[in-house]
Formats: C-alpha cells, structure tokens, sequence
C-alpha cells in the first residue's frame, strides 16, 4: 500500500500570549493511503482541526514532518505552500465558507480563475464536476439560493476542481440533518472510492461507522486507530472522470479576472460603494471645477490683452525703484536718457538675442523700429494730473470739478481703433482720450467733444494743458476702454504733443520712460519679452505688467482653491481607506478561503487593489458628473448676475480628474490590501 501522507513525530506549540504555550498536538505519526475515507473523532478542543490545518498546509509552524508524496511540508517556502493547496488538497468546511457574492460557478471555478485558466475550461470542468455532485442545473445560482446539503456540494465541487489527491473536509456534515447528510457521504465515499484520500472530521458515530478507518484523537494524542473490516469499495468510477488538464496550471490570477471578482463584491453593497464614490467624487468634482475655474480666468485675462493690443508691437519701460522710498530718500521717475544710449545698448542686446535664436536679419531691430512714449502712475510728489472742467458754468472750479488721473499716458502705437468706445483716436496735437470711468464726472452729460483743463505736475513743473476754457488745445476727442483699465480714470495724450508743451513750461529737454518697438511678427515679439524678462530694470507694458499681477492674483486663489479641494481629497482618502479596511475585516473568512484554495499574497492583494482601483474610477466618473453638474449652475448665476463667467474647460482635465481620483484611491487602498493580504489562513478561516 503506498503511503501518500506520512505524519511523524508531529508537535503543535501555540502562542496563547508573551509567557504562555499551548501544545495542541503530542508527537503524532500516522500515514494514510489514496482511497482510504477516514474519519479523525475525538472531543471538542482535542486537536482534530490544528491537524487537518498541517495536513492541509494552512500552517506550516510545526515540528515533525508531514510529508505528501515525497514532499515534506515544513520544508515548502510559501510559494511551494500555496502551490500545494491550490494543486494537492482541497479543504471542504462545516460551514461551507462559500463566497455569497459570486454565483455557484464562480465560487466552483475560483481556483482556476487564481491559474488564470481560460472561460471555456472554467466552465467545461465546473460543469463537469457539478454533475458529478447533482447540481448541473444551479450554475447561475448565488450561495444564499441553495439548501445546506446543496452549499455542501458546491464546496465539495469546489475542493475537486483541481483534481487533488486530498480532501480534507472538517465536519463537513455538522450542519446537515441526517437524509442531507447521507447524500453528502455518499459523495465523500465516492471520490475516496475514485482513488483520492479524504479526510473527514466528524462528531458523528454514524458517520465514522461509514469510513473506511476511524482515527481518534484526544488532548492532542491520538488514541486509537481501527480500520472498517466492512468498508466496501465501489467500483463505481463517477468520480474517476475528474481528470485534470495536462496543462500546466502556472499562471497566476489575471488583473483582469481580479476587476472582474472586485466587481461582483463591489456590485453585492453597492449602496455603500456608490455612497462612498459619491462622498469622493465631490472633492474630484470641486478639483475639476477649480481647474475650470483657473483657466477661466486666465483665458479672460489674455483675450482681453488681445483685444487691444497689437501683438507686434513691444514695450519696453524702465521700471520704478521704490528701495529710497522708505528711508527718506524719495523716489524719482526712471527715464531713458536723452542722447539714446541706453536703448541703443538694449536694442543692440534684444539683435543678439533674435540672431542667437536663429531669427532673420530682416527681423531685427533698427531705430526705425522705435518710438519713445513717457506712461506714469501718478504719484504725489513726483508726478500728479488732474483734469477740471467747470459743471455747473458759474466760472469757477470747485473740488467736485477736479477729477484726480491715476496714470498719465502717451497714446501707445499698440492701441486700435477697436478699444474705442465713443468718437475718434486722437492722434495730434491738443486731443485727449479717457477711459470710460469719465461718464460719472460728467454726469448726464457726453464727455466727447467737451473741452477741459489738464494740470500736470512733473518733475517739479506743474503744467497745463488747455488753459481757456473752450480751447482747442484739450477736447476729449473719443473714450478708449482698454477692460482692465475701464475703471480707473486715466488719460491718453499724444506724445509729441505731451513733450512739447512740458518743455514749454520746465525750459529743459523731457525724456521717454518707455520704447515702443515695432516687430515682423508675434514670433519676433514674444522672442523680445523673453528677452526684455531677463533684464534687470525694465519691464513690458504696463497692461502686460498689470494683466501679471491680475494672473498672479488669479493663479493664488485658484492655488488656494485647488488646495481645499486638495483637503477635501485627503479627506475622501482617509474615507476610501476606512471603507476599505472595513471591507477586509468582512471578508476575512473570504480571504481565508482564497488562501485554502491556494491564493497568494500577491493575488490577495490584487483582488484589494482592483476594488480600490474601481472604486477610484467610479469616483472620478461620478467627480465629471458633480463638476458638470456644478460649472452649469455657476455659469447660469454669473452669466446672471456678472454678465461674464470665467470657466474654461480643457479637453485633458477630465483625464487629470480621473487620474487623481484613481491614484488617490488606489494609494488609499493600499494599506487595507496589504493587511488583507497578510491575514493569517487557519484564524480567518476560525473567525465566525
Ligand atoms: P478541535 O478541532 O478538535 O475542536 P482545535 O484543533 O480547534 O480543536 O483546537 C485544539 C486546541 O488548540 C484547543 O484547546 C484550542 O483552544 C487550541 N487552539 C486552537 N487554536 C489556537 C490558537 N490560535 N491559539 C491558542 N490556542 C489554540
Ligand atoms: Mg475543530
């Protein structure tokens, strides 16, 4: 008789705490043989179920050796372990531990879904094998549609899918009545009879009287061992036919058989499942709006840059150093000087530039490019301009009358006629234009066409410009709205116009603060800013300068905005990994079944990773929905309420949305999976 499981000198220690051992098991030798249906009796507590866990290779913390067909147990790394039982043994338990969210199929084939055996075999040798056990006609079935002896079968269909030469079934029949319990003999009789060892756990005289041998344990030692002389074998092969592929069965769990199970748990509490994408979702949501948002605002900003300015034209301006201001030393106005040196030297630094970036000599710089302009936030003590026109005609100018300028401007080359709002550009000698903040000094009346006094003071002079009332010399000629000026009160004069008479009145030459530089082309002049950026005391225009500080302000509270709902992401993490670890402590038992049928760590926790992985992309899905739903209600309230809504989408920020949402998930996820996957088999599968 050849000995397919040879026990010897067995010892079982269990940790109880820090000081205190338990023995389990005392020395036990015993070799059983294929087709034997043995039954282990003995009392409650007695050892029976630690012994069938080493037979079984759930635990391999012993001494002693178990060996099967020439392999010793304690000797397998747990990779050889979990190969052993997905391929040598079968366990069959008293409380079925079927895996309720998949259907009896599923539940049958799930150790050829952990070989990544292919759907048709899965299904071919399922069905095969629940013939065998008489339940052909439930494939489509879930666990909680069958009866007691029927969940017992699907387990024992599941234990021989992969044709093992044990089956270990610990008191397979403790839950069944008497006639259930028969049949399920029946069955284990059987497939000892096809030439498999079974191993049996009972309580039950009269099952042990059906075995083959009855083996007794009692306080870890076994007591007796009688074999049947009664036992007849059937000849009745049924169970022969479970024949195993020849194929080796060498691959692992696919990722995608992995989703697929996530799914059929995910979709069995899909109401919590659903609650929690949701509970993320808002923060993917409020993230995608955010970025919505910010490009929104940046793309308001630069259509409106382009809206009045002329691409092809540069500025370059000396920038103000405020570093005396504060210590007493005052502030003065940076102007170019009046030989044309300097810009001369900038010129000669922006031709390098272009040349060193392979631009076109027809594209450089030369003076005929250039234009001087003198532009100037007023500011007491250096520079001051106000306008006064005479309202209510009694010939004298009250404080009412007197309209404070914020900045004083030469008409830059880059204004058009479309930032006009009303009557012409004035372009010569004697004409004004003012942003439409004007409409509110006059009242009722049209600026357009009205004749005011300029009074200017720079540089020590204080000037004006229309002295009589009804002068030529300042008629507001047109009202130029350039957006993000139109509030603030600011003046555009001609240039020439602007130095003649300050020379006029100061007796010295005045100089630009600004040059205007014509270009070929938009390529030449976004070369030039790259250019003028890196330089130390000059700046672009003022509106390029001011549309900065409005980006700037833009990109802070959209950084901040993108922050909460940063937070509210951490938050959705700390939720998902919640869930998740909850998810593990339920289905413990699940995982301890996996692991009985041969899963590794590492398909454990791909199976974990999947269901975070969908969770993460069912977020993100319902995130678009909420962000959808969201930026529809803010663009109907602003359009409503402001006229204008900045959001702008971008074709790529659902992929960003759904990317986040997924790696948030999956990175949460991870600490659940691997604590699921690091759960111990034998007290799993203990866990009631
Ligand atoms: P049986 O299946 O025969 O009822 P078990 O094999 O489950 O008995 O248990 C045998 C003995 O080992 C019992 O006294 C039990 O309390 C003890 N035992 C089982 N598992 C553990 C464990 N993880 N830690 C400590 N003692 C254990
Ligand atoms: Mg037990």
């Amino acid at each position: 008789m050849d000995e397919m499981l040879k026990i010897s000198n067995v010892n079982k220690i269990y940790k109880v705490n820090k000081n205190e051992n338990f023995q389990a098991l005392h020395n036990i030798s015993v070799s059983f043989s294929s087709g034997e249906l043995v039954s282990i009796v003995g009392e409650s507590g007695s050892g029976k179920s630690t012994l069938m866990n080493l037979i079984g290779g759930l635990d391999s913390d012993f001494t002693g050796d178990i060996i099967v067909s020439g392999e010793n147990l304690r000797k397998l790394t747990d990779k050889e372990l979990d190969k052993y039982r997905k391929d040598k043994v079968g366990f069959v338990f008293q409380s079925f531990n079927l895996i309720s969210h998949l259907s009896i199929l599923d539940n049958v084939t799930l150790a050829l879904t952990l070989s990544n055996v292919s759907e048709k075999e899965k299904v071919e040798r399922a069905t095969n094998i629940l013939k065998l056990v008489g339940l052909e006609s439930q494939l489509k079935k879930k666990p909680t549609q069958l009866s007691g002896g029927q969940k017992q079968r699907v387990a024992i269909a599941r234990a021989l899918i992969n044709n093992p030469d044990i089956i270990i079934a610990d008191e397979p029949t403790g839950s069944l009545d008497t006639s259930t319990t028969m049949q399920i003999l029946k069955i284990l009789k059987e497939i000892a009879d096809s030439g498999k060892l079974v191993i049996m756990v009972t309580h039950s005289e009269k099952v042990a009287s059906v075995s083959s041998r009855v083996v007794e344990i009692a306080d870890g030692r076994i007591v007796s061992d009688h074999k049947n002389e009664n036992y007849k074998k059937d000849s009745d092969k049924t169970f022969k036919e479970v024949k195993k592929k020849e194929k080796k069965l060498k691959q692992n769990l696919s990722y995608w058989s992995a989703i697929k199970l996530s799914f059929h748990n995910m979709w069995a509490s899909k109401t919590k499942n659903f609650l929690m994408a949701f509970g993320v979702a808002i923060g993917i949501g409020s993230l995608l709006l955010m970025m919505c948002f910010s490009s929104g605002i940046t793309d308001f900003i630069t259509s409106t840059m382009k809206s009045y300015s002329d691409p092809t034209i540069v500025t370059v301006s000396k920038s103000m150093d405020y570093g005396d201001m504060f210590t007493g030393g005052g502030i003065e106005i940076p102007l170019f000087d009046a030989e044309g040196e300097e810009i001369g030297q900038i010129v000669e630094g922006i031709n390098a530039y272009l040349t060193e970036n392979g631009f076109d000599e027809s594209e450089l710089i030369t003076d005929k490019n250039l234009s001087p302009g003198f532009n100037m936030m007023t500011f007491p003590g250096i520079l001051t301009a106000h306008i006064e026109y005479d309202l209510d005609g009694d010939g004298i100018i009250s404080d009412e009358e007197k309209l404070s300028i914020t900045y004083l401007y030469t008409t830059p080359p880059y204004y058009t006629e479309t930032n006009l709002v009303e009557g012409e550009m004035s372009t010569s000698e004697g004409g004004i234009m003012l942003t439409p903040s004007i409409y509110n000094f006059f009242g009722e009346e049209n600026p357009v066409g009205k004749s005011v006094k300029v009074v200017i003071n720079f540089d020590g002079t204080e000037f004006t410009i229309g002295n009589e009332i009804d002068s030529t010399e300042s008629k507001i000629t047109g009202i130029m709205d350039t957006s993000v000026f139109s509030s603030m009160p600011i003046i555009y004069i001609d240039y020439d116009f602007f130095m003649s008479k300050f020379t006029e009145y100061s007796k010295k030459p005045a100089q630009p603060t600004t040059y205007y530089i014509k270009t070929q082309s938009e390529e030449v002049s976004s070369a030039i800013n790259r250019y003028i950026s890196t330089l130390e005391g000059y700046t672009g225009s003022i509106e390029e300068g001011l549309a900065s500080m409005f980006q700037s302000m833009a990109d802070t509270i959209g950084t901040s905005l993108v922050i909460l709902s940063a937070i509210s992401l951490f938050v959705s993490a700390i939720m998902i990994l919640v869930v998740m670890y909850m998810s593990v402590s339920e289905r413990t038992k699940e995982i301890g079944v996996l692991k009985s049928i041969g899963a590794r760590k590492k398909d454990i926790h791909r199976i974990f990773s999947s269901e975070s992985f969908l969770v993460g992309l069912l977020s993100g899905l319902c995130g678009l929905a909420v962000a959808g739903f969201l930026m529809l209600v803010i663009y109907i309230i602003l359009i409503n309420l402001v006229g204008i809504a900045p959001l702008s989408f971008r074709w790529y920020y659902p992929f960003i949305a759904l990317g986040v949402s997924v790696v948030i998930s999956i990175l949460s996820g991870l600490y659940p999976a691997s604590k699921a996957a690091r759960l111990d088999p034998v007290e799993s599968l203990r866990r009631e």
